[in-house]
């Protein structure tokens, strides 16, 4: 593997990283994720193409704003660089299977939805799951896409259940167990009601949004 491989896998995290903090930024505020297009939050002047480089750009405009010289928070620097770490780590999986890899950035766009406004749009999953389960038949995969299809295609979120454990989680969770093994999605369940618990307890919070520790636990096992 060579250094200009790893860096690119590296940089197309920071990409992805840069997309998810938007996701986060608008979805909290009820805002379309896709217009306007990427703008100062202050002067509200578009955005020109050399400053949407992550890293980069916040490095060469010295953390300001090129038309206000509003200071631009180095949040957005800290989720970028988490996102090209975690790519790296996973460089290997996008190598070997595009597909798992795709699926998990899917759920990273959902574990931010999620981490925004305690909801996200799991139909989303409905496509992958459906050509998973196509290109690899057999009655449990089409049971388990059923089970996720009839979860997604009903809204239970408002009932005694699911009033505690959203329904997005149960789906994210059936959606892991047709990709990976039942075993697996078992422990990872387990590690991630353990990080959510001791979450709570140490910002005490009541509740949590679960879909980012589910997919934290998943890259633990799945790179492997
Ligand atoms: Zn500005």
């Amino acid at each position: 593997m060579t250094f200009t491989l790893l860096f690119l896998f590296f940089y197309l995290g920071t990409c992805w990283g840069s997309f998810l903090f938007l996701v986060y930024e608008r979805t909290r505020l009820s805002l379309s994720i896709a217009f306007p297009s990427s703008h100062c939050d202050f002067c509200k002047n578009k955005l020109p193409y050399w400053s949407l480089f992550p890293i980069f750009s916040y490095q060469i405009g010295h953390h300001r704003c090129c038309f206000c010289g509003s200071v631009i928070s180095a949040q957005s620097l800290r989720v970028e660089f988490l996102s090209g770490i975690i790519f790296l780590y996973c460089h290997q999986l996008f190598l070997e299977n595009l597909f798992f890899a795709a699926s998990l950035m899917l759920v990273s766009y959902l574990a931010t939805e999620d981490l925004a406004i305690k909801r996200s749009n799991t139909s989303l999953l409905a496509i992958p799951a459906f050509f998973y389960t196509i290109l690899n038949f057999d009655l449990t995969n089409f049971f388990a896409l059923l089970c996720l299809l009839f979860f997604i295609s009903n809204d239970f979120e408002n009932t005694f259940f699911f009033s505690k454990f959203g329904q997005g989680d149960l789906e994210v969770i059936l959606f892991f167990n047709l990709l990976f093994t039942f075993s697996l999605t078992v422990r990872a369940v387990f590690i991630s009601s353990g990080l959510a618990l001791f979450s709570m307890m140490i910002f005490k919070n009541r509740s949590v949004p679960f879909i980012p520790y589910l997919l934290t636990s998943f890259l633990i096992f799945v790179p492997k």
